[in-house]
């Protein structure tokens, strides 16, 4: 058995007991969120925090509506550097807060259920700017909570549909913990997600529980080695082994592998010795508009759709 318990000390009268009780719940969260089994007294600034995140996804559901969510595209490339793909990555100017890192916000939108509205905008403007694109494929990051929800699947089917995109040409996303937890809902949306065409990569591999069984019970298409691993690779050491030898295991089950957070040239130097062919990361290109990268690539851009009106 365990326990874990929160605590606060009312030392100013006046205090409502079910104000009390509610410090004491919220020193009690932090108390499991900090790995249970142990006491924890409640301090001011948690209150400050919950308020805080409150306010925070309050203002994400405005921003859903009020265009201050933008897209923004990181090149991949070949060995020759070529731009062969980009990956779709989501920005939040915040009016008064100012750029809010998709670290934080998409990890809240995950946890209160906004993921999916904003999950489904990102499909909608992706599909949107890069319906004309033909050089270039494009990865669109995909939550876990997007994959288990009944129906995932056949919403990306209409937004695909009514976009007139080339399924074949886009990737979607998965962390590994997406595909752990082996819900019957998540099987059948990533077989029909495969069957409409898309391909499905894994992204930050080795940072989670990777089981090796699920690359081939999901077929995935392609593992990106997370940055982690290659902000190492040049002091040498455990680092190169350890994506020498996920390079070995992508080939070996016939998967495409990518190297993400490539920031030196040495580092695709020694990923290149380790047979690694797709490198990503700020060396080869920051994340930019939809604009600027189909004009780096010479991609023919959203062609302007002639409005006829006609007077009298
Ligand atoms: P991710 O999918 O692994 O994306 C790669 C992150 O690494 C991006 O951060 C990118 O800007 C950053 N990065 C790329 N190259 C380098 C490099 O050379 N050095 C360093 N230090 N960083 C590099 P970003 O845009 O802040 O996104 C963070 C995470 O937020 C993403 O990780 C992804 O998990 C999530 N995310 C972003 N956009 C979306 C989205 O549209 N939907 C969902 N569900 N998640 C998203
Ligand atoms: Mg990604
Ligand atoms: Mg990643």
């Amino acid at each position: 058995m365990g326990c874990s318990i929160g605590a606060a000390i009312i030392d100013q009268p006046g205090v409502e007991p079910t104000e009390a009780l509610r410090w004491a719940d919220l020193a009690l969260y932090r108390s499991k969120d900090l790995g249970r089994n142990r006491m924890t007294f409640f301090e001011p600034k948690m209150d400050m925090a919950l308020q805080n995140r409150r306010s925070l996804e309050a203002e994400l559901r405005t921003a859903l509506a009020d265009g201050s969510l933008r897209m923004v595209y990181q090149p991949q490339v070949d060995i020759h550097g070529r731009i062969i793909a980009a990956e779709a990555l989501l920005r939040w100017d915040h009016p008064q807060r100012g750029e809010i890192p998709p670290g934080i916000f998409v990890t809240l939108a995950e946890e209160t259920g906004l993921i999916l509205p904003l999950g489904e905008f990102v499909l909608r403007r992706v599909f949107e700017q890069t319906r004309d694109w033909r050089k270039m494929r494009v990865a669109i990051n995909v939550s876990a909570e997007q994959m288990r929800a009944p129906g995932f699947a056949a919403l990306v089917a209409r937004l695909a549909a009514r976009s007139q995109i080339d399924p074949a040409r886009y990737e979607l996303e998965l962390t590994e913990t997406a595909l752990l937890s082996d819900e019957a809902e998540t099987s059948a949306n990533i077989t029909a997600l495969k069957r409409l065409g898309f391909s499905i990569a894994l992204d930050d591999f080795g940072t989670g529980y990777s089981s090796l069984s699920v690359l081939q019970r999901f077929s995935v298409d392609k593992i990106k080695i997370d940055r982690s691993f290659v902000s190492c690779i040049a002091d040498g050491g455990e680092s190169e082994a350890l994506v020498d030898a996920m390079i070995k295991l992508a080939k070996a089950l016939d998967l495409r592998v990518i190297a993400e957070g490539v920031e030196t040239a040495a580092q695709r130097t020694r990923l290149a010795s380790c047979g690694c062919s797709e490198f990503q990361g700020f060396l080869t290109g920051r994340p930019m508009t939809a604009e600027a990268v189909a004009t780096l690539v010479g991609e023919a851009q959203d062609a302007p759709r002639v409005a006829i009106r006609r007077r009298g």
